[in-house]
């Protein structure tokens, strides 16, 4: 790999401290710029194409920037994982800092997790799963499901072994299609999930008691997060879960 001097990161921007990035820390977060995906509701729209070269070593000044503010740096995008080198060296640098690495990511390239993972370079992947695995081919346009299943496998196996700190899958969620958390937790297995209120045009979005209904059929405690509500842990409706009625 090139050293921070030569290599360059398609950059997308940066905040220099973020306390909702990374429940329980207080972050910076590096946004790459371009992501092969186009989700209708993105609201980083601005940073999906285009060219915004910098040096490494600028973002890692930025970084050490926040100083004694932060104890961890979040990537995100975009999608930060098609930029593998530029990524890695980044992740490096935090560690170097004393900071604790985490990304946001679509899963569509397990390569780039897997190897920050099998180089210690990651401590948290939070996972989007846009629906069920059926409806991937429709969503996208092109057929990204087995990139995201392996992404999936990877870090929930990376995760139950210890090599991975921390993992969780997030889904953004829009009236209508409730039905696909159960199939989404279903394939997640035993990894935190995060119900996420998808915010689209004129479509009314789920309220705080809407998810807690769809999280009531998922049988374990999910962590619900709102614009109205915050972010949270709901331990729905134990009784139920008890007696099998999911
Ligand atoms: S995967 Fe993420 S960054 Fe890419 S279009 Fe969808 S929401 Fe936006």
């Amino acid at each position: 790999m090139k050293n921070g001097d030569a290599l360059k990161v398609n950059f997308g921007g940066f905040v220099p401290i973020s306390t909702v990035d990374w429940p329980g820390r207080a972050v910076c977060t590096v946004f790459f710029r371009g992501c092969p995906v186009r989700c209708p509701y993105c609201q980083n729209r601005a940073i999906l194409g285009g060219t915004d070269l910098r040096e490494v070593n600028e973002v890692r000044s930025m970084i050490r920037s926040s100083g004694f503010l932060i104890s961890g740096v979040i990537f995100s995008g975009g999608e930060a994982t098609a930029q593998l080198e530029p990524l890695a060296a980044l992740a490096a640098a935090a560690h170097d800092l004393g900071l604790a690495t985490g990304v946001q990511t679509n899963g569509v390239y397990p390569a780039t997790l897997s190897h920050l993972i099998e180089n210690g370079l990651i401590d948290r992947v939070a996972l989007d799963i846009k629906a069920r695995w059926e409806r991937y081919p429709n969503l996208f346009g092109v057929d990204l499901v087995t990139e995201v299943q392996r992404s999936l496998a990877l870090c929930r196996s990376a995760f139950l072994e210890g090599r991975l700190k921390e993992f969780e899958v997030v889904v953004t969620l829009f009236r209508g299609c409730e039905s696909d958390v159960q199939y989404i937790a279903k394939a997640a297995g035993e990894v935190d999930l995060v119900l996420q209120q998808g915010v689209q045009g004129k479509l009314p979005p789920l309220t705080d008691h809407d998810l807690q209904r769809v999280a009531d059929q998922v049988g374990h405690r999910v962590r619900i997060r709102t614009r109205t509500g915050g972010e949270y842990w709901y331990e729905g409706n134990r009784d139920r879960w008890i007696a099998g009625e999911r």
